[in-house]
């Protein structure tokens, strides 16, 4: 894969040559490193539709953020599962018989030539799920405009817009500036209308994730600055309030969960900005948002 002989496939720029076996950031060579396939339930109803997705989850993660909640599988000192394309395809598409015929790519940056022949390859089978790139959204530009064409739906985290707080919890300083400008190019393939089928399941478009951190309020402010003033108020923005401390060890405030409070606040300034196409979540969504990897189904 020409792409990783000098891997700067995320804004990490490595440039060590995957094809050897050699690893970067990710910790990841050029084989699939997959951990899950399974029928997902868990995105937002537009996309859940009404029998869940096809999701495929890699391994790793070219973030690291101290308080994921797949951590089990995006640390990258976690063990890879390496699988053949041919088994990725045919465990594909026996989910894909259960879902809504919609493929979501989970954490795909670090292995996006890796999503790219595993498109091929059912594309070559007549089989055209809707693609959905589920991103953190450090990705570069040049990575996104080579996604261009397989990729129907970009569903993107902003996390976050304070450096110093990228700096702390993700170790990636540059991440608000970086992350702003990924979007834009999302926003200029997709545009700012989620287009969806007769069954009302997304068929195209731009989703823009903002999780908000307990006790981070104004991070969370600012992000929703940043997106009206460098996107536009007029794309679909999924305020969630899902965050719960998914290990024992976090610091302050990772340890606590969002107060009512917060979400009320963040709502209340996002519909003032401007931001129409507002996704919001119940508090108590958090029970719903526990994924067990060592699981076949993480979500069940
Ligand atoms: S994808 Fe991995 S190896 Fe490549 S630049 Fe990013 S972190 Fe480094």
């Amino acid at each position: 894969m020409s792409k990783l002989t000098s891997c700067h496939l995320c804004p990490r720029t490595c440039k060590i040559n995957r094809n050897t076996g050699k690893t970067g950031f990710c910790n990841l060579d050029n084989r699939i490193a997959v951990s899950a396939i399974c029928n997902h339930k868990g995105e937002e109803p537009i996309i859940n539709g009404t029998k869940g997705i096809c999701n495929v989850f890699f391994s790793h993660c070219n973030l690291q953020c101290i308080y994921c909640q797949n951590y089990q599988i995006s640390n990258n000192k976690s063990v890879v599962n390496y699988k053949k394309l041919t088994d990725v395809v045919t465990e594909i598409k026996s989910v894909l018989t259960l879902s809504d015929n919609v493929l979501g790519f989970v954490s795909p940056t670090s292995q996006i030539p890796q999503m790219i022949s595993i498109i091929e390859s059912l594309w070559k089978e007549g089989i055209k799920p809707v693609v959905i790139y589920n991103t953190n959204s450090y990705d570069r530009i040049e990575s996104l405009q080579s996604i261009e064409k397989f990729v129907d739906v970009y569903l993107a985290d902003m996390r976050y817009s304070l450096n110093h707080l990228a700096k702390a919890y993700s170790d990636c300083e540059n991440y608000p500036e970086t992350a702003i400008a990924a979007i834009r190019e999302m926003y200029r393939q997709k545009g700012s209308s989620v287009l969806t089928d007769k069954e009302n399941v997304i068929e195209r478009g731009l989703i823009v994730r903002v999780l908000c951190l307990p006790h981070q309020t104004d991070n969370t402010i600012n992000i929703l600055e940043m997106l009206a003033d460098e996107v536009s108020t007029n794309i679909h923005i999924s305020l969630l309030s899902q965050y719960f401390p998914p290990k024992p060890d976090l610091p302050y405030p990772l340890n606590e969960q969002l107060s009512q409070h917060e979400y009320d606040r963040i709502v209340n300034y996002a519909l003032k900005k401007g931001f129409t196409k507002l996704q919001t979540q119940e508090l108590a969504s958090v029970n719903y948002f526990c994924p067990d990897f060592s699981k076949d189904n993480p979500f069940i």
